[in-house]
C-alpha cells in the first residue's frame, strides 16, 4: 500500500522525514485533521485501516491527502521478518520496526464459525520479570507505539487473514505488560474500534495484566473499554512475590480491591489466568485460598499448563492429572474454571514462550 500511496502522491517523502514522523496507522481522523491532512480525513483513515481494500486502486486516496501522508507520516507497516507455522494452524509472526523485533501470534479457530484470535505485543521485551516467562529474559527494550500495535494487526490481516474484521478477536497477551504502556494501548484500541476502520467491538479485545493496579484503574476509564484478564498464578503473597515481582508493589489484597472497582457490564467476567507450576502453586490449600480470593468476583478462571523453557530452569509443569483434580476441586467449590489448550507449542508461540532472539506467560 505504501507504494500505492507514494505513486498517488507522485513523490516519496524523504527517509529522514519519515523516520521522525508518527506512524500513519496510529492516527484517528481527528488527529489527521488537527495535523493538517487535506481532503477527506475519513476517507484517508478508512483506506489506511482496512487491509482488504489495499489491493484495489479504486477509489484512490485524494491526491493531496496521499502526498500529505507520505510527507508527514511514517507509512511503513512493521516488516515481517519471518513467520513460522505450527502443526495446529497457529502462526508466529516476528515483526521488525524501528530496528526492534517483536511478535504476534495468529490462531485460527473453527468452533461454531471460522474465527481468528490474534495475540499482540505491547512492548519489545518486558520489564516485569515473571519467573515462569521467557519474555522476561529479554528485559524491557521499549514500548511499542499505538501505530506499531495497530500495524501488527493490519499487517497480519494483510498477510494471513482474516479478510474482514468480523471474524477477529484480539488479546494483549504477547510480549510486554500492556498496562506499563497504557496510553499507547488505549489509543490503539480506540483506533481499532473506530467505525471507519476495523470497527472492532471492545468486547472482542482483551488486555491481560500481571497486576499493575494503577493501569487497571486507568484502563477502567478508557473510552473504549476492553475486557480485562489478570495473570494471578499464586494464592499467597510470598509465593506470588517470588514468581511475579510486581506483587511487591501491589499485593494480592490491593489487586483484589482493584478488580472490585472494575466497572463490569452485564454478563462481563474478568479472566483470571493461573499457570500451573508443580510444587509451587498447585496444592490443595491453593484451591481453598483461590476460592476465597475469587469470592464475589465475576470471573472465568483459566488454568494454563506451564510450557517449560530455558529461561525458567527448575520450574516444572503440574501433571495433567493434577491440573484436572485442581480444576475439579475449584469447580466443586463454585468457581467457573476452564483448562487452556495451549496452541503453537512446536513453534514456541505458546504461553510463556515468546522471546525474540524467541511472548509471554499470559
Ligand atoms: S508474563 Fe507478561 S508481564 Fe510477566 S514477564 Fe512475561 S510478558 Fe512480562
Amino acid at each position: 500500500m505504501l507504494e500505492l500511496l507514494e505513486r498517488a502522491a507522485g513523490a516519496g517523502g524523504g527517509e529522514s522525514t519519515r523516520a521522525a514522523s508518527p506512524s500513519a496507522f496510529g492516527l484517528v481522523p481527528e488527529q489527521l485533521a488537527e495535523r493538517g491532512c487535506p481532503g477527506s480525513v475519513n476517507n484517508a483513515f478508512q483506506r489506511l485501516q482496512r487491509p482488504w481494500t489495499w489491493t484495489h486502486v479504486e477509489p484512490p486516496l485524494h491526491q493531496a491527502a496521499a502526498r500529505w501522508l507520505v510527507e508527514h507520516t511514517d507509512l511503513r507497516l512493521p516488516e515481517v521478518e519471518r513467520d513460522v507455522g505450527a502443526s495446529d494452524g497457529t502462526t508466529r509472526v516476528v515483526y521488525r520496526s524501528g530496528g526492534d523485533a517483536f511478535e504476534a501470534v495468529h490462531m485460527p479457530r473453527d468452533v461454531r464459525a471460522p474465527r481468528v484470535t490474534m495475540c499482540l505485543s505491547s512492548q519489545v521485551g518486558c520489564g516485569m520479570g515473571c519467573r515462569f516467562c521467557a519474555t522476561a529474559s529479554m528485559g524491557l527494550v521499549r514500548n511499542l507505539s499505538a501505530g506499531e500495535i495497530v500495524g501488527q494487526v493490519l499487517a497480519t490481516m494483510d498477510r494471513i487473514g482474516p479478510k474482514t474484521s468480523n471474524q477477529l478477536s484480539l488479546v494483549f497477551m504477547g510480549m510486554g505488560e500492556p498496562l506499563h504502556n497504557v496510553t499507547e494501548v488505549v489509543h490503539a484500541i480506540s483506533t481499532l474500534c473506530h467505525p471507519l476502520g476495523l470497527g472492532l467491538s471492545p468486547r472482542r479485545i482483551t488486555v491481560s495484566t500481571s497486576g499493575v493496579v494503577k493501569g487497571i484503574d486507568e484502563l477502567a476509564r478508557a473510552p473504549r473499554r476492553p475486557r480485562l484478564a489478570l495473570s494471578l498464578n499464586a494464592t499467597t503473597n510470598p509465593t506470588r512475590t517470588a514468581i511475579m515481582p510486581v506483587n511487591r508493589k501491589w499485593d494480592l489484597a490491593e489487586l483484589r480491591a482493584a478488580l472490585g472497582r472494575w466497572p463490569f457490564e452485564a454478563r462481563e467476567r474478568i479472566t483470571v489466568e493461573y499457570v500451573m507450576l508443580a510444587g509451587i502453586n498447585d496444592a490443595d490449600d491453593d484451591v481453598d485460598r483461590l476460592v476465597a480470593w475469587l469470592d464475589g468476583l465475576p470471573h472465568m478462571l483459566n488454568l494454563i499448563p506451564f510450557n517449560p523453557h530455558h529461561a525458567a530452569p527448575g520450574m516444572r509443569a503440574s501433571s495433567p492429572e493434577r491440573v484436572s483434580e485442581f480444576a475439579a476441586a475449584l469447580h466443586a467449590a463454585g468457581c467457573r474454571v476452564t483448562v487452556r489448550v495451549n496452541r503453537g507449542r512446536d513453534v514456541a508461540a505458546a504461553c510463556g514462550q515468546l522471546v525474540v532472539g524467541a511472548g509471554s506467560g499470559r
